[in-house]
């Protein structure tokens, strides 16, 4: 199953959208099942899962950090990921930069737009992001390339548009500013319900755990 779906969505994308295989609860060996089909990008929400994982599917992906990052959890972090795709605060961006500054790394990373404006959820909001992209472009051991979104969770879709549009829209204001040292070049939203969407409104990195893996366990 994994196989088949791997392969049917990678030929359905279009060309220049990346698929990120969001991992969170699903064993080492399925993910190694969807690395032989052809996933280039691990999505992880967990470092101690991720830990787990990267022991057996190893350097052959790519690893994407997709969850709330904690500061306790940076030093581990930044041993196995490639890129961070939630920075959204300038406490966790510092203890990274700084964290990699000791490892000698420069992490390329995403800016979490929080653009449902949901308190209870993670992320900058979008008339805060300039200020925040300025910022952290200063520190010296981290790289932004780009933004990335959740959106408010819904059954439909099509609720989501709004918030892609939105994310779009900063994304390209950000660009045109031509920040030094900031390079906008992903934009990273959209998941199994919502990815279709996602990509019409310029998605160019999508994270899809359902639709590869299954339904999560409950
Ligand atoms: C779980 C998760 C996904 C994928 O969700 P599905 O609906 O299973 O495709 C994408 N992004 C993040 C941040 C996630 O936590």
């Amino acid at each position: 199953m994994i196989e088949e779906n791997v392969k049917a969505i990678l030929k359905e994308l279009p060309p220049g959208v990346e698929l990120v295989a969001a991992a969170k609860a699903r064993t080492p060996e399925e993910i190694l099942r969807a690395a032989k089909a052809g996933i280039r990008i691990v999505g992880e929400n967990y470092v101690q899962e991720a830990l787990a994982a990267f022991n057996v599917v190893g350097r052959r992906v790519k690893w994407h950090y997709i969850g709330h990052l904690q500061r306790n959890k940076v030093k581990k972090a930044i041993e196995i990921f490639d890129m961070i795709e939630t920075v959204d605060s300038l406490g966790i961006a510092e203890e990274i930069d700084k964290r990699c500054s000791q490892q000698g790394k420069i992490m390329p990373v995403l800016v979490e737009i929080n653009s449902g404006r949901e308190p209870q959820k993670f992320g900058l909001l979008p008339e805060n992001t300039e200020d925040f992209v300025r910022k952290i472009s200063k520190l010296k051991n981290m790289k932004i390339q780009g933004l990335m979104t959740m959106g408010p969770f819904s059954g439909d879709p099509e609720n989501a548009r709004p918030y892609f549009v939105e994310t779009k829209k900063l994304f390209d204001r950000i660009s045109a500013l031509d920040l030094p040292d900031v390079e906008m070049k992903l934009l990273s939203m959209g998941m199994t319900n919502s990815y279709n969407i996602a990509i019409e409104e310029g998605a160019n990195l999508i994270r899809i755990g359902t639709k590869i893996f299954g339904p999560r366990e409950p």
